[in-house]
């Protein structure tokens, strides 16, 4: 079984975010960590833990202390000897007592927000820090034994290609396994959605996606999701079992879980929250809404979904259920031994792909 646990305060608020986060304050989170503890001893069956997932917001933005609060929460867990376990931090708040405490606490992966090592593109997206500061954490967590590790990349905030050349530059300088690689989106309750910033030129676009993958593949990076490359053994597990469509429990505010053929939403209000009514929806999903739901997420992989294993949990044959025919005919789809994935050309476009896989 896997865990996500979402810390939804954050030391400033993102141009461009649309995720559930709050400003630290505080005065919410004793608050907020106890109603952790009761929700996930309310929830939790004692499963055996093969990855924990802690995300925000900005779980860094925690103090020490409070820090130390979540990882005796995470003592509840029974874990599994080879598990996975990520923070997300943005460097700002990452100092040295911190990258202590989670290698003390057997973190053994790190997902750094950094988005972009450009002054104009950082202050677009109202975020500062310096390559030099991003470099320092790195060194700092390496010291430390965390040498798994990632950063978020966002381009396609201007027109200007070289931009996102010099990110990549300064990411292959940092040498570290992985990178999460996303085109700027747009959304419309975020300041940059209130203030009609302008997406850049869809052709640009594309020629920036080109050249990161061409670059990162030349230097031994693995594409292996859409907007995922990593060297090999770095694939990240813990995403990995949501492009399965495996279960996992959410714990916190504005979490998701699934399990049981359920997907149970929790709330977003703090104050409802902080108060134990912690879910908000819960919905039972059909056999067609999960056998959708394995293809849609299934085909962000590289090597899509695997035909025996969609046969085993479904007695049923991907080709019959699906009307792919087409598709395999223009080569937008490959069957290739046991897998059947987006080609590589089309995965570009694999939004429009993926919606013909709808089928409820
Ligand atoms: S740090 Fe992350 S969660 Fe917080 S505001 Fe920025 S993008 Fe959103």
């Amino acid at each position: 079984m896997y865990v996500y646990i979402h810390i939804p305060f954050c030391n400033c608020i993102c141009s461009y975010c649309d995720f559930c986060k709050i400003l630290y304050n505080n005065n919410y989170i004793d608050n907020y960590l106890s109603n952790l503890e009761k929700e996930i001893r309310s929830r939790y069956k004692g499963e055996i833990i093969k990855s924990i997932y802690i995300g925000g917001g900005t779980p860094s933005s925690l103090s020490l202390s409070e820090l130390e609060q979540l990882f005796n929460i995470i003592k509840i867990f029974n874990i599994d000897k080879n598990y996975e376990f990520t923070i997300e931090c943005n460097v700002d708040s990452l100092d040295i007592d911190k990258i202590k405490l989670f290698s003390r606490n057997k973190v053994n992966r790190i997902s750094l927000g950094v988005q972009s090592f450009n002054d104009e593109v950082l202050s677009i997206l109202n975020r500062s820090h310096t390559y030099k500061e991003v470099s320092n954490v790195i060194n700092n967590l390496k010291d430390n034994n965390i040498n798994n590790i990632n950063i978020d990349l966002i381009y396609g905030v201007t027109n200007n290609i070289d931009i996102v050349k010099k990110d990549i530059d300064y990411f292959l300088s940092l040498d570290i396994p992985h990178i999460s690689c996303y085109s700027l989106i747009i959304e419309d309750n975020t300041v940059l959605g209130i203030n009609n910033y302008e997406n850049i030129d869809e052709d640009i676009e594309y020629e920036m996606y080109k050249y990161i993958e061409n670059k990162l593949e030349s230097n031994s990076y693995v594409h292996y999701e859409i907007s995922n490359y990593a060297k090999e053994g770095y694939y990240s597990i813990h995403n990995i079992n949501y492009w399965n469509n495996g279960e996992y429990y959410g714990f916190g505010l504005g979490s998701v879980s699934y399990m049981d053929n359920y997907r149970i939403t929790n709330t977003r209000n703090i104050n409802k929250y902080n108060d134990g009514i912690y879910i908000s929806n819960k919905e039972y999903e059909n056999e067609n809404i999960r056998m959708s739901n394995d293809m849609i997420l299934g085909l962000r992989k590289l090597n899509g979904v695997s035909i025996s294993n969609f046969y085993n949990k479904y007695k049923k044959d991907i080709k019959e259920v699906f009307d792919i025919e087409d598709l395999i005919k223009d080569k937008v789809l490959i069957i290739d031994n046991n897998n059947i994935y987006i080609n590589k050309k089309y995965l570009y476009l694999s939004n429009e792909i993926l919606i013909r896989f709808m089928i409820y």
